[in-house]
């Protein structure tokens, strides 16, 4: 019997080490790794830049907790705000501790504005926001909710990528929507284009916060530092994790100067934004910038959705829709056909894929692939597909 509590049902494999877009099991085993530790390893495994900044950070300092000036911090921050639509960010640790803070600041940008009593957030159904009490109130999902009742008040909810929907469910009381451009768990929907600037005109309309949760279609990932870039939507506050930190734990809000609410004694977090943090986030940030590496994801995104199309173009028997954009595609599977057993089978045959919400196998490879890992993908994909033709 583990010591461990039981949270998790993890496959039977446990990796040695990792090197670009594979991993190793001890017994040598190698893996072509299209889950990428679910979007966060997007440099891939023991990226070398990644490496030296984490080696060259860890001889000299740690940790200083923020009752000191952490220089790694303002300058990180900076180098997003530039990037970005941010005026001002706030470092933290996770995805669900960067919508924690996200979900604050709808508050109190509400009350700082004479209007204390708004304080709902509007979400979507379907949604992934963490896994604190806030973050599955926000979520909204049975599933993750049954259990820890009472439920956190103050979110309602949505279907996602309908604005009539929205439009009519904000009421005097709400103070934010909060939206994932693209939802990931949920099963790789995306809203749009139209979508994301319908929710823009409804925040503008009643005055409310557009907040976007990136921690998983954020930094790179379809080919944009932030996917809301695409619709050429500026929002008030978007919270990211994931990629952020190449593997290194590390989330953010970034808000604009209008949302730019929690000031001294408000909000903190020990660790957020610690030396060792800063100089990988850094260095992640280095590489996603750099000359042709976005342009690069676009490419090489498009090369694995066409290899999708023809996968299920191929077996139409066996999957019956390929979405997302860029490097974040989803793949679905005939109800007959269990997301997690195939995961497994492909497993089996050195292919790693998360599953998602709706049946959906999701495509979350190193944002450094190239067209062939596609080709070497799609050919282990095609194996265990042709099992399965019925
Ligand atoms: C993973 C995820 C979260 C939660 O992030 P953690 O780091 O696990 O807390 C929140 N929102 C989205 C969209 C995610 O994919």
């Amino acid at each position: 019997m583990s010591a461990l509590m039981p949270t998790y049902a993890p496959a039977d494999l446990a990796f040695e080490k990792g090197e670009g877009v594979y991993l190793y099991t001890a017994d040598g085993r190698r893996f072509l790794d299209f889950c990428a530790g679910i979007a966060v390893n997007g440099l891939g495994h023991a990226h070398p830049h990644l490496v030296d900044a984490l080696k060259t950070q860890a001889e000299k300092l740690w940790h200083v907790s923020n009752l000191y000036r952490i220089p790694g911090q303002e300058k990180l921050a900076q180098r997003f705000v530039d990037a970005s639509f941010a005026d001002k960010v706030f470092f933290c640790n996770s995805g669900a501790e960067a919508l924690e803070g996200s979900i604050k600041i709808a508050r109190k940008y509400q009350k700082d504005n004479g209007n204390p009593g708004r304080y709902r957030v509007l979400a979507c159904e379907n949604a992934f926001h963490g896994r604190t009490l806030a973050t599955i109130a926000a979520g909204g999902q049975a599933k993750f909710l049954e259990g820890f009742e009472p439920t956190v008040d103050g979110f309602d909810h949505v279907a996602y990528g309908n604005l009539n929907e929205m439009r009519a469910a904000v009421n005097d009381q709400t103070a934010a929507i909060l939206v994932e451009p693209i939802q990931g768990e949920g099963g790789i929907y995306g809203g749009g284009t139209e979508y994301l600037q319908g929710l823009r005109q409804i925040c503008d309309e009643f005055g409310i916060l557009l907040m976007f949760d990136e921690v998983q279609c954020g930094m790179g990932r379809t080919g944009k530092l932030f996917a809301h870039e695409w619709a050429g939507v500026r929002p008030d506050v978007v919270a990211t994790a994931k990629g952020i930190g190449g593997g290194f734990p590390l989330g953010a809000v970034l808000t604009t100067d209008k949302a730019a609410v929690l000031g001294v004694g408000n909000h903190g977090t020990t660790y957020g934004g610690n030396p060792l943090a800063m100089a990988v986030g850094g260095a992640v940030l280095d590489v996603i910038l750099g000359d042709g590496f976005l342009e690069h994801v676009v490419e090489v995104g498009e090369t694995l959705t066409q290899a999708l199309k023809g996968l299920q173009n191929a077996f139409p028997t066996v999957f019956t829709e390929v979405r997302g954009q860029g490097l974040m595609q989803g793949l679905k599977l005939v109800d007959r056909i269990v997301n997690r057993d195939f995961k497994r089978e492909l497993e089996a045959e050195g292919l790693l894929v998360a599953p998602a919400g709706a049946n959906v196998l999701r495509f979350l490879p190193p944002l450094i692939i190239e067209n062939e890992h596609v080709v070497e993908a799609a050919a282990i994909l095609e194996k265990v597909a042709s099992r399965h033709v019925g």
